[in-house]
């Protein structure tokens, strides 16, 4: 029996670095996907190759200890498995087949879309009935403990779970969400890929993570309180004790309560079909990564400079973790063409590759199937 199993790759249309502070967020799963083929093998091997990397590569699931260093693709599939098992499911060995369209380290998440796509295939295969909010949780803890990348639940939930024209609105504290409607009519989504690589985006992400956590702690003590995450102060809190933080941390925790205040405001935009607020919101979004948060880079900043005041263009911002990776823009249909001419025409006059596009819409989830 094969088992094919279908994961999207994911953009965030706001609530950048919201989740790991316990905030909310508003992703949508999109068109692009990576594609696991999987047949069990007696015993416990796993053989898999993936389509853009030369080798194939084995590994058994036992004794198979955390990654220390930069991970490579295979330390994603050996991540599952352990995360699998570390929850009491015992697996066996498989023979794996991926193939992908999401672009690797664009910041549309190969990585979860990787993790789901072969978790779902085992989930299935071995008959395991982990539903979909558990396998995001697995993969998470996957991501974080085996491969060392420190994510947040958004990109495993939003592929877990996405559904074709909604975005998904989660809360990170709870794990309760809603589906909000995203359909554009007119409108639509426009993924600009920068092509800068986040080379050091890993080590930057994890500092930012501590910084907010230094955050949270230096807040609750200068307040005499106890906080959990920047989800439970508020703006006020920390205009308080603006004096005491260090700026830079001002900064950060400033940046994170605005961006959960936006993710609700933008998601009753949307709710309303007021693209002009919720572009709007997109707008502020970027300006507070740039400036607060620190994350954007000069390539997203351009893309979202071009098009900023066109009046075909509802709002624009980098998605993902940043340091590079991909810009979305909300913008008329009839101006897509203008729009990345004038973006292409920006980054030549720069000198830099022009960036990849890519015309979205919200598509579904994970799927899995045998036959
Ligand atoms: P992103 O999730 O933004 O695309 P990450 O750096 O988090 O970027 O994850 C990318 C990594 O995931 C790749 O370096 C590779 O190890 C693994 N990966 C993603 N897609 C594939 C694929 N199609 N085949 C094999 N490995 C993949
Ligand atoms: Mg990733």
């Amino acid at each position: 029996m094969t088992i094919k199993s279908n994961a999207p790759g994911r953009i965030n249309l706001i609530g950048e670095h919201t989740d790991y502070n316990q905030g909310w967020v508003l992703p949508v799963a999109i068109d692009l996907s990576l594609s696991v083929n999987l047949t069990l093998r007696p015993g416990r091997i796993c053989v898999a190759t993936a389509s853009g990397f030369p080798v194939s590569q084995t590994f058994s699931i036992d004794n198979l200890q955390p990654v220390q260093g930069k991970p490579l693709w295979i330390d994603y599939l050996k991540a599952v498995c352990w995360a699998l098992e570390k929850n009491g499911f015992w697996l066996s060995g498989a023979n794996i087949l991926i193939n992908s369209e999401i672009p690797i380290g664009a910041g549309l998440s190969s990585s979860a879309a990787l993790e789901l796509a072969f978790a779902g295939a085992l989930n299935e295969a071995l008959n395991l009935s982990i539903d979909p909010q558990r396998l995001a949780l697995i993969c998470q803890q996957a991501e974080n403990e085996y491969v060392g990348v420190r994510c947040g639940i958004m990109d495993q939930f939003a592929i877990a779970l996405g559904r074709a024209d909604q975005a998904l609105l989660l809360d990170c504290l709870s794990l309760s969400y809603t589906f909000i409607p995203f359909k554009l009519n007119h409108a639509t989504l426009l993924i600009a890929d920068s092509k800068v690589k986040r080379i050091l985006g890993a080590s930057d992400y994890n500092r930012r993570r501590t910084e907010c956590e230094d955050a949270v702690e230096l807040i609750g003590n200068y307040l005499g309180r106890k906080f959990l995450s920047l989800r439970e102060i508020s703006l006020e809190d920390i205009i308080k004790v603006k004096d005491y933080l260090p700026k830079l941390l001002y900064q950060r925790s400033r940046y994170v309560v605005e961006e959960n205040a936006r993710v609700l405001a933008a998601a009753v935009a949307l709710k309303e079909n007021d693209l002009v607020s919720f572009g709007y919101l997109l707008k502020r979004s970027h300006a507070g990564l740039r400036d607060l948060y620190d994350v954007s880079c000069p390539e997203l900043d351009l893309i979202v400079d071009t098009v900023a005041a066109d009046q075909e263009v509802f709002g624009a911002r980098m998605t993902g973790a940043g340091f590079g990776g991909c810009a979305i823009i909300l913008l008329q249909q009839a101006a897509v063409d203008r729009i990345k001419a004038g973006i292409d025409q920006a980054f030549t006059m720069h000198g830099w590759a022009c960036p990849g596009y890519h015309l979205t819409t919200a598509a579904g989830g994970l799927t899995v199937e045998s036959d």
